[in-house]
Order: C-alpha cells, then sequence, then structure tokens
C-alpha cells in the first residue's frame, strides 16, 4: 500500500487522541503500540475482506495447515514491512519524536509454540501469504503460550507467559459467527432412521462451543492476506447451568489454557487428546461449512480443500473427517474415504520411533467414543484389504493403526492421507528405509521430500538490518523482494571493500548483543572475540553437552596455561528444557554454574566467556542471531530432522560448525565443504553402532586422558554448586553408555574447534566464507518449500 509520513501522522494522533484521549508525549510504549496497531488494522482491513470475497466468488481451492503449535514471536514489524509501511511509520515516529525500538518491545511474543515445529508453521502462514497461494491456519488460542524462563540459582524457573497482557492480541478478530459445537465423551449407539441408515445416538456427552479467532497473516508487498485460524473454548449458553460452580467453568477454559511441552513423554494427557480433538473437529466443520457455500458435491471436497496434518498432534483429522461426512452428511463410506484420503497430507518431523504418538485405547474411547468406532472400522478395512493384497502378517501389524491397546496416530495420517513428508532429504531417506519403512514398501507413491525453509524477511530486513543495508550497497535492493538476487554477492567474494563491509556489519550486531548482555548479566565482552551460539530447545539429541564439554577442557587448558595463544571466545546458549525433562534442566544448571566460575575468573585474561542468556524466543533469536560468528548444530547425525536455526544463520553471516545431519547436509551441498566445518559421525557410522552394538562409552572414558579428566570435573568439584547435577551427567555419559555418543564425537569436535580458531584468526578467509554464507542462503527460502507443498501436494492456484 501507499502512505505518505504526513498522513500516516496525522491517522496515528488521531487515533492516540480520539480514541485514547491521550497525547504521543504522555503516553507508554504499550498506549502507543496499541494506537499503532489500531492504525494498521484499519490500513489492512480492506485488503483482508477483499482477499476473503474473491476466494469465495472465485471458488479457489484453499489449503489449510493444522498445527497444534504457531510461533510467529512479534508481528508489528512484520505487519509493517509486509504492507510495505514500515519506513514511513519509522520516519513518522523519528518526527513525532517516538522510539519505534521502544513501542516495538512492548508488544508480547506470539509464543504459542515450542520451538522449530511451531516456528516452521508460522514461517509457512507467511510464505503462503507471501506467495500468494491460499493458505489458512488452523491452530488454538492458547490463553498463555510457552512458559517464560526465569533462571534463578543457576535454575530454571518458568513462570506463566501471559502473552495477551493489558492488550489482549491486537491482531485478531472474533468471528462469532463461525462457531461450531463439539462433543466429547458419553456414550454412542447405532440406530436405524427411517431411511434405514445407521446413524449415532449420543448420551452423556459434553458439548463445548469452539470460537475462532483470526489472526491476519500478511503477503510480502502483494495485498494477499489470509488467516491464521486459532479456535478458543466457550460453554454452550444453553448448557450455562451445567458449570454453576467457577471451578467447573475453568475446566473448560482449561482446555485452551496451556501449551504442553515438545516433551516425547506426554503419556495419557487426557487434556492433551482434547486439544488436539478439538482443534481438529472445529477446523473440519468449518471448512466443509464453507466448501459447501460453494453448492459444488460433498464428495468433490478434495478438489476444493487439502487439509495438512502438520506431525501428527492433529493426525485424528482422517477420522474425523470421516465422521463428519458419513454420520453428519451421510455420504456413503467408499466416497467418503476417497474424498478423505485425496484430501488430507501430513509431514513426519521424526524420525525417532519412540517419539511418534501414541493413544492408550481406553482413554480415547473414553474421550471420542464416535471417533473411536471409526477408528476401528477404518483399521478392520485396512488390514482386510492387506490380507487380500497377500501382505504378510508382520507388515500389517507394523502398519495398522490399532494395535496392542493403542492408537498408533502416524499410522492413521499415513493412511487416511495422500502424501508423507519428511523436512530434509536425509530425514526423508531415514522415514524411507528406517522409521516407516513398512509403510513405503506399501505406499511407495506417497512419500515425497519438503526441506524446511525460513522466512527470509524476518531474518534480514527485520533481524539484521545493517546486514541488509550492506547488501543494498552492493547489489541494489531487488533482493529485498526476490531472495534468490542474493546470489548476486557471489560477485564480491574476493572483493576486499564487500569483505570489509561485511566484516563490519557482523561487527555491529556483535556490539548490540555485547550491550544486551552488558544489560543482563554485567559482564563486558570484546567484539574481537569469536561469537559462538548455540540456541535451540534443550534437547539430548541436540547435544549442548557436547558442547559444554568442549568448553569446559578449553577452561582446564587456561587453567594449565594462562598464556595459551588462543583467539577470545565467547560461548551463547540459549534453551528452554521441557518443565518435566530433569536432564536438560540438569544441563541448564551446569551451564550457568560453569559460566559463574569462568566469567569471574580474572586469571583467563578475558579470553573465554560463557553465558546462558535466558527465555530464548523469537525476539531474542533475532537479536543473538545476526551476531553469531558460529553457528552451532552439533546434533547427532540421523536426530535432527532438519533444523531450521542452521539456515537463520548462514543467512546472516555465521559460519556452521556442524554434524552431518538434517539441513546442515543441504547448507554444506550449497557452500561446499570450504565454507563449512563439519565433524562428527555421519548416520551410517551411528547406525552401524546400532547394529553392532559395539559403543562402549565407558572405554573412551578410561583410555583417554583428556576426556576423563573433563568428565571428571562434573563430579570432583571443579564446577561448584552442581553436586547432584553433575552426577546425573556423569552417569548419562559413563553408567548409561552415553546415548548420543558424545565421547566419540569428542575429539572431531574439538580439531572442529581448533579450524574454527585458525579460520577466525585469517580475517579475510573468514570474511570471504561469510559471505559465501550469505550469497547461498536464499537456498532456504520457506517461500520455496511452499511453492514444493503447493504444487505438489495440494494442488494450488494463485
Ligand atoms: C528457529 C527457532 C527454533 C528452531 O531451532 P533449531 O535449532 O532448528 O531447533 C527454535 N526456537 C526459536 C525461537 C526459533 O526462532
Amino acid at each position: 500500500m501507499t502512505l505518505s509520513k504526513d498522513q500516516f501522522i496525522r491517522d496515528f494522533k488521531d487515533t492516540l487522541h480520539e480514541e485514547q484521549l491521550i497525547k504521543v508525549s504522555d503516553a507508554t510504549p504499550t498506549e502507543l503500540f496499541a494506537a499503532l496497531a489500531k492504525v494498521i488494522r484499519k490500513y489492512y482491513t480492506p485488503l483482508w475482506l477483499e482477499r476473503n470475497r474473491s476466494l469465495t466468488a472465485n471458488k479457489e481451492k484453499i489449503a489449510y495447515y493444522f498445527s497444534i503449535e504457531f510461533l510467529p514471536g512479534r508481528m508489528l514489524e512484520t505487519n509493517l514491512l509486509n504492507l510495505g509501511i514500515l519506513d514511513v511509520v519509522k520516519e513518522g515516529f523519528a518526527e513525532l519524536g517516538v522510539d519505534f525500538e521502544n513501542v516495538k518491545n512492548a508488544e508480547h511474543d506470539m509464543a504459542l509454540g515450542n520451538g522449530g515445529l511451531g516456528r516452521l508453521a508460522a514461517a509457512f502462514m507467511d510464505s503462503l501469504a507471501t506467495t500468494g497461494y491460499p493458505g489458512f491456519g488452523n491452530g488454538l488460542r492458547y490463553r498463555y503460550g510457552l512458559f517464560k524462563q526465569k533462571i534463578i540459582d543457576g535454575y530454571q524457573v518458568e513462570l506463566p507467559d501471559d502473552w495477551f497482557g493489558s492488550l489482549g492480541n491486537v491482531w485478531e478478530i472474533r468471528k462469532e459467527h463461525d462457531a461450531v459445537d463439539v462433543r466429547l465423551f458419553g456414550d454412542v449407539y447405532l440406530e436405524q432412521n427411517q431411511e434405514g441408515n445407521l446413524v449415532p445416538t449420543y448420551q452423556n456427552s459434553q458439548v463445548l462451543r469452539a470460537v475462532p479467532y483470526d489472526v491476519p497473516q500478511i503477503g510480502f508487498q502483494n495485498d494477499t492476506i489470509n488467516n491464521l485460524r486459532l479456535w478458543d473454548v466457550e460453554i454452550p449458553e444453553d448448557q450455562e447451568t451445567l458449570y454453576p460452580s467457577l471451578e467447573s467453568r475453568r475446566a473448560i477454559q482449561d482446555i485452551t489454557a496451556i501449551l504442553y511441552p515438545d516433551d516425547s513423554t506426554l503419556e495419557g494427557k487426557q487434556l492433551r487428546l482434547i486439544q488436539e480433538y478439538f482443534m481438529t473437529s472445529a477446523g473440519l466443520q468449518t471448512i466443509i461449512k464453507h466448501y459447501l457455500k460453494q453448492g459444488t458435491p460433498l464428495e468433490d471436497i478434495y478438489k476444493k480443500v487439502s487439509v495438512h496434518i502438520n506431525d501428527t498432534h492433529p493426525a485424528v483429522a482422517p477420522a474425523e473427517f470421516m465422521r463428519l461426512l458419513v454420520d453428519d452428511y451421510g455420504l456413503e463410506w467408499d466416497a467418503a474415504w476417497k474424498a478423505t484420503v485425496n484430501t488430507m497430507s501430513y509431514t513426519n518431523h521424526t524420525i525417532m520411533s519412540e517419539a511418534l504418538e501414541k493413544w492408550d485405547a481406553e482413554l480415547f474411547k473414553k474421550v471420542l467414543p464416535r471417533v473411536y468406532q471409526i477408528i476401528l472400522e477404518i483399521d478392520n478395512r485396512f488390514v482386510a484389504e492387506l490380507g487380500k493384497a497377500g501382505y504378510d502378517a508382520h507388515l500389517v501389524n507394523n502398519t495398522r493403526i490399532v494395535k496392542d491397546d493403542q492408537i498408533h496416530m502416524a499410522n492413521l495420517a499415513i493412511i487416511g492421507g495422500h502424501s508423507v513428508n519428511g523436512v530434509a532429504k536425509l530425514h526423508t531417506e531415514l522415514l524411507k528405509e528406517d522409521t516407516l519403512r513398512s509403510f513405503y514398501k506399501l505406499y511407495p507413491e506417497k512419500f515425497n521430500n519438503k526441506t524446511n525453509g525460513i522466512v527470509p524477511r524476518r531474518w534480514t530486513q527485520i533481524a539484521a538490518p545493517e546486514l541488509s543495508s550492506a547488501i543494498d550497497q552492493f547489489i541494489g535492493d531487488d533482493w529485498r523482494s526476490h531472495i534468490h538476487s542474493l546470489g548476486g554477492l557471489e560477485t564480491y567474494l574476493d572483493d576486499q571493500q564487500a569483505l570489509e563491509t561485511f566484516y563490519q556489519v557482523k561487527k555491529d550486531a556483535k556490539e548490540r548483543l555485547a550491550n544486551y548482555i552488558k544489560e543482563t548479566t554485567g559482564f563486558q565482552v570484546s567484539t574481537d572475540a569469536i561469537f559462538d551460539v548455540q540456541v535451540k530447545r534443550l534437547h539430548a539429541y541436540k547435544r549442548q553437552l557436547l558442547n559444554l564439554l568442549h568448553i569446559i577442557k578449553l577452561y582446564l587448558d587456561l587453567k594449565d596455561n594462562p598464556d595459551k595463544d588462543m583467539v577470545p571466545r565467547v560461548f551463547i546458549f540459549g534453551a528452554k528444557a521441557a518443565p518435566g525433562y530433569h536432564f536438560a534442566k540438569s544441563v541448564i544448571k551446569v551451564i550457568n554454574e560453569l559460566a559463574n566460575l569462568i566469567n569471574n575468573d580474572d586469571s583467563l585474561q578475558g579470553k573465554l566467556h560463557l553465558f546462558f542468556l535466558e527465555n530464548y524466543n523469537v525476539s531474542l533469536a533475532e537479536l543473538i542471531i545476526p551476531a553469531a560468528d558460529v553457528s552451532e548444530q552439533i546434533s547427532l547425525a540421523s536426530k535432527e530432522a532438519s533444523g531450521t536455526s542452521n539456515m537463520k544463520f548462514m543467512m546472516t553471516g555465521a559460519i556452521t560448525l556442524a554434524t552431518l545431519d538434517g539441513a546442515n547436509i543441504e547448507i554444506k551441498d550449497e557452500v561446499g565443504d570450504d565454507n563449512i566445518v563439519i565433524f562428527g559421525m555421519d548416520k551410517d557410522a551411528v547406525y552401524d553402532h546400532y547394529r553392532l552394538n559395539d559403543y562402549h562409552s565407558r572405554d573412551l572414558y578410561e583410555n583417554d586422558p583428556i576426556i576423563h579428566r573433563v568428565i571428571d570435573s562434573f563430579v570432583n568439584g571443579t564446577i561448584p554448586n552442581i553436586q547432584s547435577e553433575g552426577m546425573e551427567i556423569y552417569e548419562a555419559l559413563i553408567q548409561h553408555n552415553d546415548e548420543y555418543f558424545l565421547l566419540e564425537d569428542f575429539h572431531s569436535y574439538v580439531k572442529a574447534q581448533e579450524k574454527i580458531g585458525r579460520l577466525y584468526r585469517d580475517k579475510k578467509k573468514w570474511a570471504r566464507i561469510s559471505l559465501t554464507n550469505i550469497a547461498k542462503s536464499h537456498k532456504f527460502t520457506a517461500d520455496d518449500t511452499i511453492e514444493q507443498y503447493a504444487k505438489e501436494i495440494w494442488e494450488l492456484k494463485k
């Protein structure tokens, strides 16, 4: 849209004066933010209305992305950027004497997700709008987002994330007219109706009202706005008397109160099952209603609708869709099944089969009695069909949905859909040959890869403004709307001035982070040091502990030899641990105690610093990632499905220090061996250990004096205040045989770190590698990932 600075200033002042009765100079940042959001809403509302009108009028096919998590972070700046008015607003604020940064920081992160999975869903919303495809999100409107992390005495403490604050969600619109009812619990009987069909009769079930709130997803400067629809729960008016007490009402509100942690040990959580069903049922009901307004037959719905199942949390979708089509709309089973399979598609996010979601059949039957019957029917027909086709019992048992009194949600998603995709090349290969091997035999045509991506605009134009200006300076600003133009930077790989400029840009970003570190921890760090960063969820497979082992080694080396010649290093961690994940929380405690020890030891002469920055979220990522020299992507090969922070770091010029895992492999393929530092076992070596059962961490510990000394520092008092945590880690590594093979990869990792040190000393070489990474990073734009989903899975038109 076009907007002049003067017009904006008038609109902004009017809103503040007329709607909030306040002058600019008296307003708090929150009041300024509220007024700005109102002004922006007025600007985009006509576009949003027009989009919804034209999609309905043209009967376009729409993809619905079902995800239990969406992690967009802040929306203000990205909305302004995408509307094309970010600069005008910043200039207007400058004239009004308002600090844009303060106003921006008044917005709470929308943190309705744990980490990569939720961030990917949010990225896809942005990219769907930006590429112009009709793609809507479907999720839950959690009252509290992912917990707020405080570090107290080195321990993680979780506080509620009250993201509504005093303003609520300024971007959402309540759509009461689209509310639907969702039924839970009770008994169900099949009875013949007048036409002789069997229809379910419900007794004693609970009926809840699902009310949608739509959050606009604004495309990048293309006048396209899609919806992210988040569902909230209410008590239907005619049922109010059933909930006379505050407690009984609170129990209902609890359904959308909290986001569960991404902890694979979520067993038997009835509330989680209700959450999953609630958003899935409500979403599917409104999709069918919307479709039927077109006046085309319901059995053809897949020609106008795709439903995407992001990981297994919405995987009840095929069964619920069958229930709606057969019970509520009277379709024959076979026609309904064809429509269902053609409508549904599924993304798998893990190779760890223990992390594939299963529900206890008894619990499922209690909460969703009719859906349970439908799942049994789907399962019976599936088994019968395979039997007839002559498949062996082993394969049938590996693929059926109901077995051992459990419902296997991934199996339902695969059988009930036409597409299964992994999220990086290696991940998809491992699904085919290992985790989902039986399914791959059965349905090879359903399998495909869609490597994850990131929203380039957020990680450059918003998070790295200095970098963005520097890019403009050399290749012009076309890359801001056509990210593949970034490749033009390759022309400058040997241009001294360019290398110096980009080196300086990184320094500026490091300066900002150094200021933040100073403010939050009191320590001053030098921007001449290597900023070595590992930010991501705390998980054993991601191996933050391997990083820590190396830091301990550096510390011990420096204590032995304080004059050791080394490039100063600042190690930075950011990570939340699932509240019930004991081991992960112990790692956080040890990082913090080691940080205390190191940062306060003057004998280290400023060569080593270590920080754990609390409450890692999207906004903190935007501060940290552009300031990184080194991107730590050190998961055990085969365990990280894709990773996306690896891509964000690459795009802002960090050098990746990585195992051959997930999308790290594809990053390496882009930049070449000289522009990435790879170490450790590859997935074949890891799988060899599994097959031969020949890994013995105790041997490595006992026969290797360096490893021995590093490990002992967990239990011999070298690091203070970690008696129980140090012991827990020691036991995991030695008694429990080091599940993620840290000790085997240790020396290779140390060598890789030494190589980083050598490269960094050669400033020019480092700058060239960094610029190469930026220049090649456009490969990982989520816009292209979405193009592939849209063409190959959803068959959408723009
Ligand atoms: C990108 C992102 C992630 C994902 O990080 P990985 O390293 O890919 O696991 C997690 N959390 C936040 C806040 C992010 O921005």
